[in-house]
C-alpha cells in the first residue's frame, strides 16, 4: 500500500464541494445557512422549528478506552464511521465534533480534525479561527472579568450615594437592574429616585469579597505565564493590585454554557446565574447582579449556531462548541446534535464525540448532556487501539509476550465495556488499527472485547483507508442501534441523591474507587451548595484522563483506591457542580519544540506543517 501522506497535504488534495450546496443536499433551506465563504456556513436554529415534528436519527456517542498522551483515534474513528454510513453504505448520516482550541494546533497535540483519510477539510478551516466562536467566547468572559474589577474600582472609590446616581443617570432601570431588584425584594415598579437611601445602598453595592472571585480571563493560547497574574498596577488604578489568572478560553464556563444551551433566550438566562464571586456576607454574587449577562449574551449571537464543514469523503459535519474535557463535560453542542438528529431523520445517524476516556467523557455525555437535553443514546461506539491496551499492562510487564501485554491491559477496556452498561447502552468496540498491529493482536482484542458484553468489537482501518475501511464496524453500529432493546438509565438520580451520594456512587460504581474522602473546604463547600439549592445540579469530575483513579500512574483497571476530593466548584449557569480530585491546570503550556516551528505559508500563501 501507498504509505499515508501527511494530513495537511491530505486535505490540501481534495476540492471539497461548495458548502451552500452540501447544505441543500443535506436538507437545510437556503435561508437558513449563513456562509463563512465557501468552505464553512453557520446553521440558523430556525431549522429546528421547521424540522419540529421530525423523528430523529440514531444518536451515538464515540468514546475510547483510557487514552496514552498521544490519543488514541476517537475524532479520526468519528469521521472514518461516519464516511462509512454516509459514502459507502448510502445512509444519511452527520458528524458532530467539538471546536479544537487553538492552543494546542500550535502546541503539542496538534488539530482535532481527525487524520490520515478520515478527517474534516480543509483541515486549516476547522484548526484556525473557523468561523470565531472562540473569540466571542473570550470577549464575552473578559467582559465580565472586566465589569467585575471595574465594579469593585467604583464602589471602593465612589460614596454610595453618587455611585447609585451614577448607575441609573436617566432615572431607569434597565433589564439586567430589574433582575436585580427582584433579588432584593425591591419593588421594581418603583423608578430609581423613589427607592428609600437603604434600597439604593443595597442595590448599588455588591461588597465583592476578591478573596472569592471565581472568574478568570481567558485567552485561546497555551501560556503559562499568565497562570498567574497581578493586574491593576496602573497608577489610575490608585494600588488597587489584585492576584488573578488566565485560563485557556475553552475552560470558561461561557463555553460550557454554549455547549448546553438551548437557544439564545436560554443562553441569557445561564449567562444570569453563573456566580463571579461571594459578598463579604457570604452571598452569591452573580453575573445578573453585575449587569452584564444580557451583553455577554449579545457577544455570542452568532456562535450560537453551529458551523457545517463536511468530511474528505463529503458527508456532513456540525461543529460547536468544545468545552475543557476536564474542568467542564468535553462534548460538542446540544444544538448542534440535536440539528443534526432531524435533519438525519428516522433513517439516519448522528455521531457525536465525547472528550478524554470513557469514564469521563462517555460518564459526562449521559450523566450532564444527555439529561439536560432529555436526548436518550442508541449506541456506544468504544475506541480502542492495541497500544494504548498494551500500555495499560504497565512497567513491569513492557519486556513480556504481547499477548499477555493484551491480556492484562485489556482490564481497561473491559471495564469502560461494563461501565457503558450501566446505562443500559449497546457498546460497539472499534479497535483503531495502527500500522504494525498484528493480526493476532488484532483477533485476541476481538475476543476479549465480545467476552466482555461488548454488542460488537470490530477493527477498523479508516485511518488509511478512509470510509472503506470502517465499513464492517459500521455494519455493527447500524445492527446495535436496531437491536438497541435495553433501557437508558441514569446512574443517580437528580433529586433524591445528595452532593456526596452522587460523587460516592460516580468514584465507586464508574472509577472502582473504594471510599471518597472529602477535605474539609470541600465539605463547607457542600453546605453551601445546599443552602444555595444548587445541590441537585449533576457532577462533573475533573480529574485525570489516563487512569480511572485521580492519579495518572495507576494504569489499567486499579480498584481499592481512596479518592480525595479537594475542593468542588459551581458553575451554576452551565449547570453543574465540578469535584476536584487534583490539581487541575486550565492553562496549558508549550513543550521546547512546539508545532509552530513547522508551521509556515509557502510563496503561494498555502500553509505548511499543520497536522
Ligand atoms: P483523539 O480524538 O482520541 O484525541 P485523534 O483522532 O485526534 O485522537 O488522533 C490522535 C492522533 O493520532 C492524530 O494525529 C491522528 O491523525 C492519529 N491517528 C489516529 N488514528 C490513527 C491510526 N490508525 N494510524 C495512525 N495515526 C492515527
Amino acid at each position: 500500500a501507498q504509505p499515508v501522506p501527511n494530513d495537511i497535504e491530505i486535505s490540501q488534495s481534495v476540492t471539497p464541494l461548495k458548502i451552500t450546496d452540501l447544505a441543500t443536499k443535506v436538507g437545510v433551506q437556503d435561508n437558513e445557512v449563513l456562509p463563512y465563504g465557501d468552505t464553512k456556513a453557520k446553521i440558523k436554529l430556525d431549522v429546528l422549528d421547521r424540522l419540529k415534528d421530525q423523528t430523529n436519527g440514531k444518536y451515538i456517542v464515540v468514546t475510547g478506552i483510557s487514552p496514552t498522551p498521544l490519543g488514541e483515534g476517537k475524532s479520526t474513528t468519528t469521521v472514518g464511521i461516519s464516511q462509512a454510513l454516509g459514502a459507502h453504505l448510502n445512509k444519511q448520516v452527520f458528524t458532530c465534533l467539538r471546536q479544537p482550541s487553538m492552543g494546542p494546533t500550535f502546541g503539542i497535540k496538534g488539530g482535532a480534525h481527525g487524520g490520515g483519510y478520515s478527517m474534516v477539510v480543509p483541515m486549516d478551516d476547522f484548526n484556525l479561527h473557523m468561523t470565531g466562536d472562540i473569540h466571542a467566547i473570550t470577549a464575552a468572559n473578559n467582559l465580565m472579568a472586566a465589569a467585575i474589577d471595574t465594579r469593585m474600582f467604583h464602589e471602593s472609590t465612589q460614596k454610595d450615594g453618587p455611585l447609585f446616581q451614577r448607575l441609573t443617570p436617566d432615572n431607569k432601570f434597565s433589564k439586567c437592574m430589574l433582575q436585580r431588584l427582584k433579588k432584593l425584594s425591591i419593588d421594581p415598579s418603583k423608578a430609581p429616585n423613589e427607592l428609600t437611601d437603604e434600597e439604593k445602598t443595597a442595590f448599588a453595592r455588591l461588597d465583592i469579597d476578591p478573596s472569592t472571585i471565581a472568574w478568570n480571563r481567558v485567552s485561546d493560547v497555551c501560556d503559562r505565564y499568565l497562570r498567574e497574574i497581578t493586574i491593576g498596577q496602573s497608577k489610575t488604578e490608585q494600588g488597587r493590585t489584585r492576584t488573578t489568572s488566565f485560563d485557556i478560553s475553552v475552560a470558561s464556563e461561557v463555553m460550557a454554557i454554549l455547549a448546553l444551551c438551548d437557544n439564545l433566550q436560554d443562553m441569557r438566562a445561564r449567562m444570569g446565574r453563573i456566580t463571579v464571586a461571594y459578598d463579604n456576607k457570604q452571598r452569591a454574587v452573580t453575573a445578573e447582579d453585575l449587569g452584564v449577562a444580557g451583553a455577554m449574551t449579545v457577544l455570542m449571537r452568532d456562535a450560537i449556531m453551529p458551523t457545517l464543514m463536511q468530511t474528505i469523503e463529503g458527508t456532513p459535519v456540525l461543529v460547536h462548541a468544545g468545552p475543557f474535557a476536564n474542568i467542564a463535560h468535553g462534548n460538542s453542542s446540544i444544538i448542534a446534535d440535536r440539528i443534526a438528529l432531524k435533519l438525519a431523520g428516522a433513517n439516519g445517524y448522528v455521531l457525536t464525540e465525547a472528550g478524554f476516556g470513557a469514564d469521563m467523557g462517555m460518564v459526562k455525555f449521559f450523566d450532564i448532556k444527555c439529561r439536560t437535553s432529555g436526548l436518550k443514546p442508541d449506541c456506544v461506539v468504544l475506541v480502542a487501539s492495541v497500544r494504548a491496551i498494551k500500555f495499560h499492562a504497565g512497567e513491569d510487564l513492557k519486556k513480556a509476550s504481547s499477548s499477555e501485554q493484551i491480556k492484562q491491559g485489556s482490564s481497561n477496556m473491559i471495564r469502560h465495556i461494563e461501565n457503558a452498561g450501566k446505562f443500559g447502552v449497546n457498546v460497539v468496540v472499534c479497535l483503531n488499527k495502527f500500522k504494525g498491529d498484528t493480526d493476532e493482536e488484532i483477533a485476541q482484542v476481538i475476543q476479549i472485547a465480545r467476552d466482555a458484553g461488548a454488542f460488537d468489537a470490530v477493527v477498523s482501518d479508516h485511518w488509511a483507508q478512509g470510509g472503506k475501511g470502517a465499513v464492517d464496524v459500521s455494519e455493527s453500529i447500524v445492527k446495535a442501534c436496531e437491536a438497541n432493546e435495553k433501557q437508558f438509565t441514569q446512574l443517580y438520580d437528580l433529586q433524591t441523591s445528595s452532593i456526596s451520594d452522587k460523587v460516592n456512587k460516580i468514584c465507586k460504581d464508574i472509577f472502582g474507587a473504594s471510599s471518597v474522602e472529602f477535605s474539609q473546604t470541600a465539605l463547607q463547600q457542600i453546605e453551601r451548595f445546599e443552602s444555595q439549592g444548587l445541590d441537585k445540579l449533576p457532577i462533573c469530575i475533573s480529574k485525570t484522563q489516563y487512569s480511572f483513579s485521580h492519579d495518572a500512574n495507576l494504569k489499567g483497571a486499579p480498584s481499592g483506591f481512596v479518592i480525595p476530593v479537594r475542593e468542588i466548584r459551581c458553575y451554576s449557569g452551565a449547570g453543574f457542580l465540578v469535584p476536584m480530585l487534583g490539581e487541575i491546570s486550565t492553562m496549558p503550556g508549550l513543550p521546547t519544540k512546539p508545532a509552530y516551528y513547522d508551521i509556515d505559508i509557502d510563496e503561494d500563501g498555502k500553509i505548511l506543517g499543520l497536522f
